[in-house]
């Protein structure tokens, strides 16, 4: 029996894990003691994960669809079909023809990307969409607009701060940074206040010094009422405002909003309003933040900015207990321009500005519906889901019947993949080498470690990143869209075949690494093999990123002129219809998934095997709905039945219905589907309703009406 050593991949925390192999087989899973950050902690998900590397219901073979059959095909074969097929697509109706877009399902697998990434740019295309785009592209808007970089992401500065400000998370079930359940603990151990600005009373709400519990979509007002009480008390931070930031005296000249107004928007006491604004203003050290329940409510990108801001209001920026810049152990913002260009681009349909190398995906199923020759005809899917994801599935599903060709390269035949022509199946975490880069601003300093592959997958299941270099090859194109380095790599494979050793120089994540953290890392390859458990490569130093803001002012710029008048622009929200008396929101996380994925691990689809919509007794009452009815929700969008959770935890006039279920997942092998796990909410979102600054759709704060099933 061998001990291993590597990280979760499921969110963003990237948990330290020990793991015992023997025969190429997990016996044993624990969290890692010795990992600097999480130091053994695992949640009841990197708990069960290892259960994916058995689970009978994972692909094990590519496949290829006829009709509604699916039958097995050889990997030469498969490569060869489709690259054929591309072949032609591109040639008859261009490089633009073709589509890639990439989902969660691998959050800290860097190589991953880039290798898809690579491909769909080696073959000329920019019709490129990520998962981001759905929920994060709204912040780096924001971190290029006041820092001067997309990827200049900030972060609270957790363990010192004096008071923590959230709107629209619950990290104590994201989990999404490494420690947060210890620090939040000791936030309230420490003294230090903690608010949280939430339609539900959460589990990071329920230990909250001030629980705002707004109404969807009204965070922006509660907001523009914070800076009206501090600009008017003349609470901000005038010292901190001169030296470092520029534009804050145009947020002082908005027109200023009164508590007692936000109170009548917001549904909340106007003294409520005030207590959070003097309690974070007058803290010796403070930090606002915002997460998904803000980012995908309607005005993400205003509402973030503000957030944002108020931080340098405060003078809370890169100061012990403000907000940290993290600038991670490999420069992201120079590897991205490097990927994709340093050309200035905006989607060719709604003209949105390209974020995280991506356009938003709201637009791609119009991308394919469009009435134009240069609509999109094929698209690859790559660990995503999007039939169940995307806003208006049943818009994505009349766009799949149109293209020509879909692939999908998953760990398991989910919604997307039973609707494409070839299925290509996809390593697990556990079975391949990376290394996580692309969200420092979740570790809080650099850090770098190794994910090592600790099993061999089953004989017919690739890592994607090979998928993709097999495909480059078969298309003629270049790794990652660079000649030199595909030449480099041919050149390296002649020279290990020759020395009897053929993947010694070949391509693959540790030979890519070796080479991009030698030129550029701040921690080297060798010194990541020899500490498994990862390598801290640096602290932070407070105050040295406000000497090198990349903005023209070289300052932090608190009020872009662009966010400034859409603001303007920005009216409260109708009040309730009769048709539609109730909000919806869906953006809600569990301990037990995430988004669309572990829906086939055994351990966790038993302690949850589908979701409930969140009503509270207030409501359900008058609509004489009772815990564990069936009912109907109903949008302008569409309708979907789910059982009632009749509930106090949820505010009156708001339900929730969390995203990512509905899944029936397919067995190629026995052509038998699995029983359908809960409700697509989904089918009750508009891929219209977008951010009009980033192009992120809009999946909470949704009017909407509750009645019973057969109604
Ligand atoms: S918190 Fe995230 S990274 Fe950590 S074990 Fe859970 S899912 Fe994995």
């Amino acid at each position: 029996m061998a001990t291993q050593y590597t990280h979760c991949d499921i969110c963003l925390a990237a948990c330290g894990m020990e793991v015992e192999v023997e025969e190429n087989r997990i016996v044993a899973l624990r969290g890692d003691k010795d990992h600097p950050l999480t130091r053994g902690f695992l949640c009841p998900k990197g708990m069960a994960s290892h259960e994916m590397v058995s689970d009978p219901l994972r692909l094990r073979h590519p496949y290829e669809r006829t009709g509604s059959t699916w039958n097995r095909i050889a990997w030469p074969e498969a490569y060869r079909k489709i690259s054929q097929r591309l072949r032609d697509l591109i040639s008859k109706h261009g490089k633009n023809s073709v589509a890639l877009y990439y989902g969660g399902g691998n959050a800290t697998s860097s190589v991953n990307y880039m290798l898809a990434d690579g491909f769909l740019r080696a073959l000329g295309s920019d019709r490129i969409y990520n998962v981001l785009t759905l929920e994060f592209t709204n912040r780096y808007l924001v971190m290029e607009k006041m820092y001067g970089k997309q990827f200049h992401v900030t972060q609270p500065d957790l363990d010192q701060t004096d008071c923590l400000l959230i709107f629209g998370s619950n990290p104590m079930v994201s989990l999404d940074h490494p420690g947060i359940v210890a620090s939040l603990k000791n936030l309230n151990r420490r003294g230090a206040k903690l608010i949280v600005v939430d339609p539900r009373k959460t589990e990071t709400a329920q230990m909250a010094d001030i629980h705002v519990d707004l109404l969807p979509g009204t965070d922006l007002f509660m907001l523009r009422a914070v800076y009206t009480h501090i600009f008017g008390k003349g609470l901000q931070d005038k010292e901190f405002l001169d030296k470092h930031c520029v534009g804050a005296e145009l947020l002082q000249q908005l027109p200023p909003v009164s508590a007692e107004e936000a109170s009548r928007i917001c549904g909340v006491p106007a003294e409520t309003i005030l207590r959070v604004a003097d309690e974070f203003a007058t803290a010796r050290s403070a930090s606002a933040v915002c997460k998904l329940g803000v980012n995908v409510s309607t005005n993400c990108t205003l509402t973030y900015w503000l957030v944002e801001a108020l931080n340098a209001v405060t003078g809370n920026v890169d100061k012990p207990g403000g907000l940290l810049f993290n600038p991670g152990i490999l420069d992201m913002n120079l590897l991205s321009k490097v990927a994709a260009g340093f050309k200035k681009r905006k989607s060719h349909i709604g003209g949105f500005p390209y974020l995280s190398n991506s356009y938003p995906a709201s637009e791609i199923s119009r991308a394919i519906l469009m009435d134009s020759p240069d609509r999109v005809r094929a698209l690859i899917v790559d660990a995503g889901d999007p039939a169940l994801l995307f806003p208006n599935s049943s818009r994505f599903e009349e766009a799949v019947d149109r293209l020509d060709l879909l692939v999908s390269v998953d760990i398991y035949m989910n919604e997307t993949a039973q609707k494409a022509d070839f299925v290509l199946p996809a390593t697990n975490f556990f079975e391949k080498d990376d290394l996580y880069i692309i969200f420092p601003d979740h570790f809080p300093y650099p850090f770098g470690q190794w994910k090592h592959k600790v099993v061999d997958p089953p004989e017919e299941v690739k890592p994607e990143w090979e998928i993709f270099r097999e495909l480059s090859r078969h298309m003629g194109v270049p790794v990652l869209n660079q000649w030199p380095m595909e030449f480099m790599f041919r050149g390296g494979e002649v020279l290990g075949k020759m020395l009897g050793t053929p993947d010694r120089f070949a391509f693959d994540p540790k030979n890519y690494y070796r080479l991009l953290l030698g030129a550029m890392g701040k921690v080297k390859f060798g010194k990541l093999m020899k500490n498994p458990h990862g390598v801290k490569a640096g602290d932070i130093r407070f105050g040295a990123a406000l000497k090198r803001m990349a903005t023209p002012s070289k300052k932090i710029e608190v009020a872009p002129a662009e966010f400034v008048e859409a603001l303007k622009q920005v009216a409260p929200p109708p009040d309730p219809s009769d048709r539609f008396p109730l909000t919806l929101i869906t953006g809600e996380r569990s301990p037990h998934t995430k988004n669309t994925q572990l829906r086939g691990v055994t351990s966790l689809t038993k302690k949850q095997s589908g979701n409930s919509l969140r009503i509270n007794t207030v409501d359900a009452a008058s609509a004489s709905i009772r815990d564990g009815d069936r009912v109907k929700v109903t949008t302008e969008n569409g309708a979907a039945a789910v059982q009632a959770n009749v509930t106090e935890d949820i505010r009156p006039g708001v339900v929730s219905l969390t995203h990512g279920w509905g899944r029936r997942l397919f067995h190629p092998e026995t052509q038998t589907t699995v029983e359908q796990q809960g409700t697509n909410a989904n089918l009750l979102t508009g891929d219209e309703n977008l951010d009009e600054l980033c192009g992120m759709p809009v999946y909470n704060a949704i009017p909407c009406a509750v009645g019973p099933e057969e109604g």
